[in-house]
This record gives C-alpha cells, sequence and structure tokens, in this order.
C-alpha cells in the first residue's frame, strides 16, 4: 500500500468507526452466531495474490461483524467493561504507526519515560507508596504471574529460579474462594502445584477471614510446608467482594510471607477518595494490580503493576544477553525484565491520552455515576416482585435471581440458569452468570463510558420480560 493508499483507507476506516460507536446500540450485544458459522466463511488457505483493501473490508463487514460481541455496546453489562474510549483508541492508532518496541529505554527512550511517569501519575492519584515501582503489563493475569514468581523466589531464596523446585519443602499459597481464576494459573505456571493453594474460609460478605487465615499459615508452619504467599482481591469477579488489607498485610509482614493485591477491576475506583478506603492497608503489600483497561477508559490491553522492591523483581526476572546491553546501563530503565514479555507495547501512550483528555476529575464522575446506578438498580431489583439480590452491591457491581414464589432451590437454579441464556440471546444486554453459595445467579456490572441510565432501564425490562416468559 502507498501513502496515499494508507490515506484513504485510514480515513475510512475512521469514519466506519466513528459511525459503528454512534450506533453500537443497534447491534444485539451478545454475537448471535453458532459455532462454525465465522469459520466456514473463511478460506482454508491463504491468498497467494494480495487483494484488494476493498475487498478485504468487504468481508470484514460481512463476515467478521456478524461474529463479534460488542464490548463497546452501552448495554454491555457482562464480564467487566472494555472501555475503549475515543482518546485511547487514537493513541492505539499512534502506537501501531510507530510500530514502537519498548523493550529497552534506547529502543524508545519517550516510551520508557513516558511509562514511568504514568506510573508516579497514577500513585499520586491513587495514594499509593511514593517509593513503589510501576510498569505497564498486558494483563492482570499476567502481572499475578510475575508477582508469583517474585514470591517462590523470595520463599526459596532464589533456589527456585536456579535448581527448580524439586527438593523443595512442600509450598502453600493463600487466597480466598473469591480470587480470580488467574491466579490458579499463575500458580501451576510458576511451577508451584495446585494443590499448593489454600482457600482461606470468608466472611457471610466473601471477604477473607484474617484469623482463619493465621491459623491456616501456622497449621502449615507446623507441618513443615513452606508458605510462600498471601493473594488479596479487592472487588472479586463474582461478586465484587473486597478483602480486608491492613488484617492481612500485618498476617504477611509478622509471618513473613510475599503478599499479592488483585484489584483488576476495582483498583480503577481508587481515584476517588471515598471508595480509597477499600484499599486501606495496601501499604503493607509487596505487589499490586489494577486494570486501566477495564474500568479507566483506556482500551485492552493495559494492565498496571506495582512492587514495592524492584530489586527483587528484577532478581526474579533479568537476563543479560550481550544483544540486550546498551550504553546507558543502570542509568537508565529497561523494562524489558519488569515482566514476561521482551518486546513490548508503548501502553504508556494511551494512559496518557487518556488522563490528559478527560482530566482526573472526569474519571472519577464516570465511576461515581456507574456506582449510583448500580445501587439505584439493585433497590428497584429488591423491590421487584419474584427477584431477589443475592450480593450486596460493591462498587458498580451486584447479583440477583429470579425467584418466582411457590419454586423448589433446584427449580430455582435451573430456572436461572434458563434466564441467563434467555437473556443472552436475546440480545438487548449482556450478563454474566456466576456462583453465590454454590447456587447460580445472575451478575450486573455497570462500567461502559456510553451506558446510560435508559440503558440500564432497558435491560433491567429485558429481564423481567425474559423472566416472566420462561416461566
Ligand atoms: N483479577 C480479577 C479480579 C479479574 O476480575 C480479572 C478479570 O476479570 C482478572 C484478574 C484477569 O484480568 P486479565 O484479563 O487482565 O488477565
Amino acid at each position: 500500500m502507498t501513502p496515499e493508499d494508507y490515506r484513504k483507507h485510514g480515513h475510512e476506516l475512521v469514519d466506519w468507526i466513528a459511525d459503528y460507536l454512534e450506533n453500537t446500540s443497534d447491534y444485539p450485544v451478545r454475537a448471535q452466531v453458532k459455532p462454525g458459522d465465522i469459520a466456514r466463511l473463511i478460506p482454508d488457505q491463504v491468498p497467494e495474490k494480495g487483494e484488494p483493501f476493498e475487498d478485504i473490508f468487504t468481508d470484514f463487514k460481512n463476515q467478521i461483524m456478524p461474529g463479534i460481541t460488542h464490548w463497546q455496546h452501552p448495554r454491555f453489562f457482562a464480564f467487566f467493561p472494555s472501555n475503549a474510549s475515543v482518546p485511547s483508541q487514537l493513541a492505539e492508532m499512534l502506537m501501531a504507526g510507530l510500530g514502537t518496541n519498548a523493550m529497552l529505554w534506547e529502543t524508545s527512550p519517550a516510551a520508557t519515560e513516558l511509562e514511568e511517569r504514568m506510573m508516579s501519575w497514577l500513585k499520586s492519584l491513587m495514594l499509593l507508596p511514593s517509593d513503589w515501582s510501576g510498569v505497564i503489563q498486558d494483563t492482570a493475569s499476567s502481572a499475578t504471574f510475575v508477582a508469583c514468581l517474585m514470591a517462590r523466589e523470595r520463599a526459596t531464596r532464589g533456589a527456585a529460579n536456579e535448581a527448580g523446585l524439586m527438593g523443595q519443602k512442600s509450598l502453600s499459597i493463600y487466597c480466598s474462594a473469591e480470587a480470580h481464576s488467574s491466579i490458579e494459573k499463575a500458580i501451576k505456571m510458576a511451577g508451584m502445584g495446585r494443590l499448593s493453594i489454600r482457600s482461606v474460609p470468608v466472611s457471610d460478605l466473601g471477604s477473607m477471614r484474617p484469623s482463619k487465615l493465621r491459623q491456616m499459615i501456622h497449621s502449615d508452619k507446623a507441618k513443615g510446608i513452606l508458605p510462600v504467599m498471601i493473594i488479596a482481591t479487592v472487588g472479586g469477579t463474582g461478586t465484587g467482594t473486597m478483602d480486608p488489607l491492613r488484617d492481612i498485610g500485618e498476617i504477611a509482614g509478622a509471618e513473613d510471607i510475599f503478599m499479592h493485591v488483585d484489584a483488576a477491576w476495582a483498583g480503577s475506583a481508587m481515584l476517588c477518595p471515598e471508595f480509597r478506603p477499600m484499599l486501606d492497608g495496601i501499604e503493607l503489600a509487596d505487589s499490586y494490580v489494577f486494570n486501566p483497561h477495564k474500568w479507566m477508559l483506556t482500551n485492552f490491553d493495559c494492565t498496571v503493576h506495582f512492587v514495592r522492591d524492584k530489586d527483587a523483581l528484577l532478581r526474579t526476572l533479568a537476563i543479560n544477553p550481550a544483544y540486550l546491553q546498551t550504553r546507558e546501563g543502570d542509568e537508565v530503565t529497561d523494562f524489558r525484565d519488569w515482566g514476561l514479555q521482551l518486546g513490548r507495547r508503548f501502553r504508556a501512550l494511551k494512559l496518557w491520552f487518556v488522563l490528559r483528555s478527560y482530566g482526573a476529575e472526569a474519571i472519577r464522575d464516570f465511576i461515581r455515576t456507574h456506582v449510583a446506578w448500580a445501587q439505584r438498580l439493585a433497590l428497584i431489583v429488591e423491590a421487584s416482585p419474584n427477584f431477589e439480590l443475592t450480593s450486596p452491591v460493591n462498587l458498580s457491581l451486584f447479583s440477583f435471581r429470579y425467584q418466582p414464589e411457590g419454586w423448589s432451590d433446584d427449580a430455582i437454579d435451573i430456572l436461572n440458569d434458563k434466564l441467563i441464556l434467555a437473556v443472552n440471546d436475546d440480545g438487548r444486554t449482556y450478563l454474566t452468570r456466576t456462583l453465590v453459595g454454590g447456587r447460580p445467579v445472575i451478575r450486573f456490572q455497570i462500567g461502559h463510558i456510553r451506558t446510560t441510565w435508559e440503558d440500564v432501564e432497558i435491560a433491567w425490562e429485558a429481564v423481567k420480560e425474559l423472566a416472566e416468559s420462561i416461566c
């Protein structure tokens, strides 16, 4: 493609995206295709000869779009949102255009220095310890994996990296049953084994119980097991549960155990002073992750990972082949050794565009509005005959179930499983099923930049109407 072609097709694409963003609510939220519907449309083989952009773009519209679930839809209330705000999309476009690889300071000094500055902006905005070091990772899953490796190295005094885990004591890792599945995956990838995970009992509100945590650690130590880490969650995926960081952090300190805090979704709310107490005690943690790509208007992917001891991170991950050494050496930061990847995207540009375009106050307002709407909808659900709230509103997330009178628990469970399928097949909204007390419930989470209160009402009307129709 010539620069002229680029200009022409680039403008076409931007026009198409702008129209799409204006009209996203015309689409069903979740893709309405069946498995294999899209694959059938794509030829088995790579074309030998290049095809015109027009043909590719036409096929994108006709063949790919029907298989898209619309994360940009204002009635996307499933999982957590992926807010691809326009400033972050524009930064993403520049990133792609520059093709930057931010692995070393030298491979783009601006990428490294902007990333460092964005990390210090976020520390001061969210009242995080000023001596922490931060880095942008792709996802919370990667950051949690890095934290697991750091914890493993601290507990084994660097022996695991050198000789592996053979011959080491049995290990133990503590988190609650509300912790995200990425934790189990990270522990398995770190070679520490799924069986090392201890599920710490929780309170009625789903928070980790510190007294149980302490008992479990003592009991493991008495058996000669080596405690490696505690993972606390702020804003659990299922129902937004919050672990008490200060109590957990004090135990971690007293028992000399690495502490990682996963606030992948809720972390963005820490911009608001009224929600910041949820992070009380965070300074006791060794590692902390949250995802601006969830609730801070930055398009996927962009995860922020802070660590208390940067040297421990580098001791865990650094490898120094000749071809990666540069003249500046320790004078500069080379982010290549702060995460899994060597090559790294220039994600700081997205944060910079977002934070400057909106300013902190507008992002705070956006988060507060979602929290207020979730509280308002929860009251409506609670007051609706045949519905019951199954968890409190945590920030902008709560869960509920359809519970018509006279039905047995088993029948109600089957009904709610049917209801979530009916809601998502209907297309007016998209919600996620989870379990509370082992029983199926429906999550409602508000977090999209283009959502209005009217969208929330449309979604709720759809749930009510479909609930009646499936009975
Ligand atoms: N932790 C929590 C609490 C989450 O809710 C999620 C995803 O929803 C993750 C971790 C994983 O996030 P990522 O997709 O960035 O790996």
